[in-house]
């Protein structure tokens, strides 16, 4: 039986050109091969700014949904291979067309090599005029219970009906690096994966607190980039001991501006780290409200104290819909699980949700965090967390 033979990679609207669209594709083709790479007799191909998956003996499924998770895809096209012959372009239209079911069909073609003989009105007329002769189809072009997809394209022309969504976004590597603020909790991952998508890849920062947080926060943290590991095959993880800055900060502060301090040490932390992986943004998973670190008021506190952007994918999402994306990425019930971070272990009965600057920085003057903050970035342990192995403690 006559077979579909290649996947046909579609960008979308390309917004980038010249340099970038050569670097977009360039990328693109590396994740793909790197996507696929334990499926055995698989070629992916590039031509004339074009990517297919040849397909040899596997079977579409499985490597359709592998490639919905790589970014920078905005559609999979199931398609067959022919050579630039209309004759030939009919006879393959109607065998591919009489294994769907259905009453009705419409033929919409295609035609981006602009010399071939035959322009996408005749190309039409002729296939659509032999399937007519050759079964019991009607054309229907409003609401065809089949559409049959013809492309001459420079290479070659393809004959499709099934076109699959992909992930959208921007291939991961074209937009540099991020740091990124990885909890353990629901929103993080989602954060960390919504950079991914659009291009940026990630590497991770936690703050550990030992021994009030337990080393069971980082299996679970583990566990969280090896799903992330299906957009990033490999991500490093930095873990900041965190526990004498926050043991400094309950010393000097005020219990309701514990809080504000501690996030205030984390950026400090985070933006130093940033600039020595050259990271080029930190970003994190805090949302507009969630809590009372995260009102405006309290972000642009917090805040104050670095200049490298900061990017918060998930700033004006709900709840909900974040935990929505979580079930949809599988991070949600890694997420869950219990654990004691070190934001919940001195959580203030009384957080400041409008904090003032004046006070922040009355109390940071009571000690000498730099030398605690340099401390702790001259004590960071490193892990890479990676595709296809098993990362134990
Ligand atoms: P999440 O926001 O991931 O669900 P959470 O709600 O426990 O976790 P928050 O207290 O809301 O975390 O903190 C907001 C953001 O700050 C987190 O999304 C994360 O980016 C960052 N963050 C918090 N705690 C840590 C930590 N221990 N290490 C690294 N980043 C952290
Ligand atoms: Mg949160």
């Amino acid at each position: 039986m006559i077979k579909y033979d290649y996947l046909m990679v579609r960008f979308g609207e390309l917004s980038t050109k010249g340099k970038n669209k050569k670097d977009f594709i360039r990328t693109l083709y590396h994740n793909i091969v790197n996507a696929l790479s334990d499926f055995e007799h698989i070629e992916v191909q590039t031509r004339y700014d074009h990517i297919y998956v040849k397909l040899n003996d596997n079977d579409y499924e499985p490597i359709v949904e592998r490639l919905q998770d790589v970014s920078g895809i905005h559609a999979l096209s199931l398609v067959y291979r022919c050579e630039k012959d209309v004759d030939l372009i009919k006879e393959k239209a109607l065998e591919f067309i009489k294994l769907e079911d259905g009453q009705t069909f419409k033929a919409k073609v295609k035609r981006s090599d602009k010399r071939f003989a035959y322009n996408s009105d005749q190309i039409t007329r002729i296939v659509a005029g032999h399937i007519l002769r050759n079964t019991d189809l009607k054309v229907d072009v409003h609401n065809p219970d089949i559409l049959l997809n013809i492309e001459v394209r420079d290479e070659a022309s393809y004959i499709f009906v099934k076109t699959f969504m992909g992930a959208g976004g921007y291939p991961l590597g074209v937009g540099g690096k991020t740091l990124h603020m990885l909890s353990g909790g629901i929103d993080s991952p989602v954060a960390a994966y919504l950079m991914m998508k659009r291009g940026v890849s990630i590497e991770c920062i936690h703050f550990a607190s030992p021994p009030y947080t337990q080393e069971g926060v980082i299996y679970k943290l583990i566990d969280l980039l090896k799903v992330l590991n299906k957009y990033q095959p490999k991500i490093r993880l930095n873990i900041v001991p965190f526990t004498k800055i926050q043991e400094a900060i309950y010393d000097h502060a005020d219990e309701s501006y514990c809080i504000t301090l501690m996030r205030r040490m984390m950026y400090r932390l985070a933006s130093r780290l940033a600039k020595r992986r050259k990271c080029l943004v930190v970003s994190s998973g805090e949302s507009i409200g969630q809590v009372a670190s995260q009102t405006l008021h309290s972000l642009a506190v917090i805040n104050e104290v670095t200049n490298i952007p900061v990017i918060r994918p998930c700033a004006v999402m709900d709840k909900n819909d974040i935990i929505k994306l979580s079930y949809k990425i599988k991070t949600y019930d890694i997420s869950i699980r219990p654990y004691e971070d070190c934001c919940t272990i001195f959580t203030p009965k009384n957080p400041k949700t409008m904090p003032s600057l004046k006070e922040v920085k009355f109390f940071e003057e009571k000690f000498d965090y730099e030398a605690l903050i340099e401390e702790a970035l001259n004590n960071v342990e490193v892990r890479y967390i990676e595709k296809n192995s098993d990362e134990e403690l």
